[in-house]
């Protein structure tokens, strides 16, 4: 099965604006440095996860009809991109109930509601639903934000689990650790050098995370400007990888 990372980067992309950083200015210089807002594709499924401000842009990659939608939570860079959806008549949007609330009020003012036949469905915490394949929607701690959540997706054997944004407590978190480990695909946070308590991971808490979880493949993403440069970063977590956009996995 495939995976894609649409979106690699961080709320601000690389390069940021009228940032002069060293990766800034290597994004500048060389395309292939750049990273869009995170989100993943899983074709499989037509699932999108995360519809990011750079959604136009992934979707006119893909080019394939979207059917369901998770988002994590609610901050911009994960649901910016909502409006973009509205070439599709009919999808279907998974996340917590606070996070959809967001969703909905966004389809409301910049989409519309009449023709558009977009089923929401809230997702309790910590639990398995079944949607046709298996999903559990597990909190993290994520501030400023009041709720925010990953995915775990069981789709056929495959697990896929998508930390989403999440700070260091995490790595304490026994029941969500106990649901995660042994993934196919883990595909975890990993914003800057260093984790920001309760907001988001670092390099180590990253790899620690892996370490836990011992997923077959672990792709780190969400990747700030103010990160290490990318082949640097490649050395430091190998055997895992360090997400690129467009990249795609095969698990
Ligand atoms: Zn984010
Ligand atoms: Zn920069
Ligand atoms: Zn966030």
């Amino acid at each position: 099965m495939e995976v894609i990372v649409l979106g690699s980067g961080v709320y601000s992309g690389i390069p940021k604006p009228l940032c002069n950083c060293e990766n800034c200015l290597r994004a500048r210089k060389f395309p292939s440095y750049r990273r869009t807002r995170f989100s993943i594709y899983i074709p499989k499924i037509r699932a999108l996860i995360d519809p990011s401000p750079d959604l136009h842009h992934h979707l006119e990659h893909i080019n394939e009809k979207i059917e369901h939608v998770f988002i994590t939570h609610a901050h911009f860079d994960h649901i910016g991109g909502l409006p973009e959806l509205q070439i599709f008549k009919h999808i279907r949007l998974y996340g917590h109930a606070t996070t959809l609330e967001v969703a909905k009020d966004m389809q409301k003012r910049f989409v519309g509601e009449s023709r558009w036949n977009w089923e929401y469905f809230p997702l309790e915490f910590d639990k398995w639903h079944d949607l046709g394949f298996k999903v559990y929607h597990f909190r993290v701690v994520h501030q400023p934000i009041e709720v925010a959540g990953g995915f775990i997706l069981q789709i056929r054997d495959k697990k896929i689990v998508i930390t989403g944004d999440t700070g260091p407590e995490i790595l304490d978190d026994n029941t969500t650790l106990e649901e995660i480990k042994g993934a196919d695909l883990l595909v975890a946070d990993m914003t800057h050098k260093y984790s920001i308590p309760k907001a988001h991971l670092g390099v180590d808490d990253a790899i620690k995370l892996a370490r836990i979880v011992r997923a077959k493949k672990t792709v780190f993403a969400h990747i700030s400007h103010m990160n290490y440069p990318q082949e640097k970063l490649e050395e430091m977590v190998r055997p895992y990888i360090v997400a690129r956009d467009f990249m795609h996995v095969d698990i």
